[in-house]
């Protein structure tokens, strides 16, 4: 698991992102060793409809993916979408069409926004459109809420994150493009659907979802509280 103490180390020394190891030559954020099981936590596929997943969630994904979020390191964004080499070729296939590609990423909640300096989701979304051609489109933006989700029954959370996003720049679509919606992390599929829910209810209907990696919900109900905690709660 990925601690403070390992950051300080990485940040002066040779450290691997993953396991903390000094010592093996690094690619940069990863040992060898650790390299070799970020392949074996790829995916490259569906998770569910009309969503794909680049990486399973597993040791080393996630911390990298903490590290993305929480540790100021914005690029291992590219690191993860270029290290999925046969999950980029997937996904390129499933993406693909006549009309044009638009990454719209999961915009953050403000005050996450200014603490954390970047919102990882875009980082992803201008990854994803490097390596696979295609343009970020910034269309949603977060309402904030007084209301703690906590505070609420399942029913009134369900109608709170389906309007938790709104669409805050308009674009001429033709019927052909194809909008992604970019995440860091697929669970229940809440979030992403809340965001099509937003296009979806302003007259774009070609729309998948692809994260970075997807973790089985333990139960809906946890997955919805961690899921929620950091735009919410704090
Ligand atoms: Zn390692």
């Amino acid at each position: 698991m990925f601690s403070t103490g390992i950051l300080s180390k990485f940040l002066f020394g040779n450290t691997c992102l993953s396991c903390g190891d000094t010592e093996k030559p690094l690619d940069p954020w990863l040992c060898e060793d650790c390299r070799a099981k970020l392949s074996s936590e790829l995916l490259g596929g569906e998770v569910s409809e009309s969503a794909f997943s680049l990486y399973s969630m597993g040791a080393v994904s996630r911390s990298l993916i903490h590290g993305l979020k929480y540790s100021s390191m914005p690029g291992l964004a590219s690191y993860l979408v270029r290290s999925a080499r046969e999950g980029l070729k997937n996904f390129k296939n499933w993406v693909a069409t006549e009309g044009k590609v638009y990454f719209v990423p999961v915009p953050l909640h403000s005050s996450r926004l200014r603490e954390r300096g970047y919102n990882q989701t875009e980082k992803i979304a201008q990854a994803l459109a490097v390596s696979c051609g295609g343009k970020v489109w910034k269309a949603l933006a977060r309402r904030s809420f007084s209301v703690s989700q906590t505070k609420l029954s399942k029913s009134e959370r369900v109608l709170n994150v389906a309007g938790a996003f709104v669409l805050k720049k308009r674009m001429n679509l033709s019927p052909k493009d194809l909008i992604v919606i970019i995440d860091d992390v697929f669970t229940t599929g809440a979030t992403t659907g809340a965001c099509a829910y937003a296009l979806k209810r302003n007259g774009y209907n070609n729309i998948k979802v692809c994260t970075l990696l997807f973790e089985k919900p333990i139960s809906v109900e946890l997955d919805f509280v961690a899921d929620r905690q950091e735009d919410w709660l704090i």
